[in-house]
């Protein structure tokens, strides 16, 4: 007869952990005179290995200030980050920019292109840090050619479209191939056709290579390509109501000047 143990009896395979993990993480900015801002007011969250969450909130409501700390960029008031397990306050400054560099991707909400420069050494910028420039421009190019920018390789910055400029954004921050990868209103400068594209192109090339997606947005859209949502509102995390499903009708506007993706003089 056989022995088998029954389910419950069975030792348990060691669970791995999420590869984002969030435990009553706080950043409170100090006010000249008044009450500090509650930016992230006890933020619990865990992202899995090819898991896409969107984070959806109002301006102000503290995204971007949660993601820089998941970036290691800003200090927590409180509270506590782990990536893969490992919590990120006992990493060394140097273990800190490595991980960035070949671990995370972050899509920052201003893009940073070079203008002058062509999409593909602009894309390449981040894996220049490890690799020779014609082996960087190599590895990118089929990205860049997933990505839909094949006949545009050697265009410069600032000659694309902003759809085309978020996607060599997109290129630059999956060219490490990061495990975790952070987007801050990716879709923020673009109209309604120009986001489902770049989120269904991120969501597909991060399902693919398994990296764990926290995206954050005021843009509806964005949860229409997110696994879960999330709303978070004056720093605080609840389940959102599904009040998605229709993206909005009219297309968002573009009028941001900081929204240009180009940095510097032209
Ligand atoms: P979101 O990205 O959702 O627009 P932010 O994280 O940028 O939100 O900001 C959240 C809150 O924290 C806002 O009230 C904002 O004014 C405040 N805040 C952001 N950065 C700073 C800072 N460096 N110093 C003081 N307050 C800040
Ligand atoms: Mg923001």
């Amino acid at each position: 007869m056989s022995m088998a143990l029954s389910q419950s009896e069975a030792p348990r395979p060691q669970a791995r952990p999420p590869m984002l993990e969030l435990r009553e993480l706080v950043k409170h900015y100090p006010a000249v005179g008044g009450e500090p801002v509650r930016a992230v007011d006890g933020v619990s969250l865990e992202v899995a290995a090819g898991e896409v969450v969107a984070l959806y909130g109002p301006s102000g409501s503290g995204k971007t200030t949660l993601l820089l700390m998941i970036a290691m960029l800003l200090a927590p008031s409180a509270g506590s980050v782990l990536l893969g397990g490992q919590d990120v306050s006992q990493l060394s400054e140097r273990e800190a920019s490595a991980f960035r560099l070949s671990e995370l991707g972050f899509i920052r909400q201003s893009f940073d292109l070079l203008p002058g420069v062509s999409t593909i050494d602009n894309a390449v910028l981040k894996l220049l840090k490890s690799v020779r420039w014609r082996e960087a421009q190599r590895q990118v190019t089929p990205l860049l050619e997933r990505l839909g920018l094949g006949a545009r390789l050697h265009h410069r910055a600032e000659t694309l479209s902003m759809g085309e400029r978020q996607r060599v954004m997109i290129a630059r921050a999956l060219s490490t191939n990061p495990r975790l990868l952070l987007a801050d209103e990716p879709t923020g400068s673009l109209d309604t056709h120009r986001s489902r594209e770049v989120l269904e192109l991120l969501r597909e090339l991060c399902l693919e290579r398994g990296v764990a997606v926290l995206l954050v947005s005021h843009d509806p859209m964005a949860a229409v390509y997110a696994d879960r949502v999330l709303e978070l509102r004056d720093g605080v995390l609840s389940d959102c109501e599904p009040t998605w499903g229709a993206p909005p009708s009219a297309p968002l506007s573009a009028s941001d000047p900081t929204q240009t993706g180009i940095v510097g003089p032209p």
